[in-house]
């Protein structure tokens, strides 16, 4: 039976049917739409109302990845800046004015980070860093998801990077999010003389363009300090590398070199998210079945 899993993330929502057997996961009939940009919780709503319409009688129950804090049937955004200002939605609703199959929900990293240590069978400790829209993190202790008691762990782009570095959405200075994610990348290169989106920076950073080398450089430093302190404070034995930033070409590299500078002790192993741009969907549809 196949689970309707949708992942809203700041930038895309991606939906599916998914259907776990073992340690693999069918994905069909992938869609993905763009994360309306406006602070009106009827345009998101309006979004999820079409998705489970274009699904409608293929699937037994739905469970939504969701970037921000979720709780108690809630969305509340760490950034709202991440989802065109929307900083409350009330989700489970929202799915539930739609369908009237079973509902779970899940922040977009944790069920990323369930899906990818689906993998990893021979470590206890693992984390899944996603450098998406914002930074966000799903954190495994002891072979189970840390969740913490009002879903904000693994919130790990809120860490700091930088006192001096530039204001977050969520209010705070310096975040990793607001250095590193792809946002802030955005949001650096709009000012340049030949300004351009990510995607492009990432074109020019690999032709060796300078700037674009030191901006992406900037987002790879944050993260490999990100890392170490993971490492530090949590013991991580690898860390899953995913979302848009996090898996284009080039990125991995540059966070490896950093993370070489710095002592063993702070340096787990890395890896690319195995299921990459599906990660967030498999995992939602895992926890769907799979929840304490
Ligand atoms: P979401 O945040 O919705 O989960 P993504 O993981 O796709 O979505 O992350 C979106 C961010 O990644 C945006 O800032 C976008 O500009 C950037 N991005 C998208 N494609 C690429 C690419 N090929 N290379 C680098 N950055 C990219």
């Amino acid at each position: 039976t196949a689970c309707l899993a949708i992942d809203v993330g700041g930038t895309k929502i991606a939906a599916a049917l998914v259907t776990l057997n073992d340690k693999d996961a069918q994905v069909e009939q992938r869609m993905q739409i763009h994360t309306p940009q406006n602070p009106s919780a009827e345009a998101l709503d309006i979004a999820l109302a079409e998705i489970l319409q274009k699904f409608e009688g293929q699937f037994d129950k739905v469970s939504v990845a969701s970037t921000g804090i979720i709780q108690n049937g809630i969305l509340t955004a760490l950034n709202p800046k991440n989802l065109g200002n929307l900083a409350f939605f009330p989700l489970e609703e929202s799915v539930k004015k739609h369908t009237d199959k079973p509902i779970t929900l899940l922040n977009d990293a944790q069920a990323a980070g369930c899906a990818e240590f689906l993998r990893q069978d021979d470590i206890e400790n693992f984390a899944f860093i996603t450098v998406s829209t914002g930074v966000g993190g799903g954190i495994i202790l002891n072979r189970k998801l840390f969740t913490g008691t009002n879903g904000v762990a693994g919130h790990i782009g809120h860490s700091l990077a930088d006192p001096n570095g530039e204001v977050c959405g969520c209010g705070r200075v310096g975040c990793v999010e607001a250095v590193a994610a792809g946002r802030a990348i955005a949001r650096d290169a709009a000012k340049w003389d030949n300004p351009c989106e990510p995607p492009e920076v990432f074109e020019r950073f690999r032709a060796g363009d300078l700037q674009a080398v030191t901006l992406v450089e900037k987002s790879a430093k944050a993260i490999a300090h990100l890392i170490a302190d993971l490492k530090i404070n949590l013991d991580i034995q690898r860390i899953a590398l995913g979302g848009s930033v996090g898996l284009a070409e080039g990125y991995l590299a540059r966070v490896e070199h950093f993370l070489a500078e710095m002592p063993a002790i702070y340096r787990p192993e890395i890896v690319r998210a195995y299921y990459a741009q599906d990660a967030g969907l498999i995992g939602a549809a895992w926890w769907a079945e799979n929840q304490e």
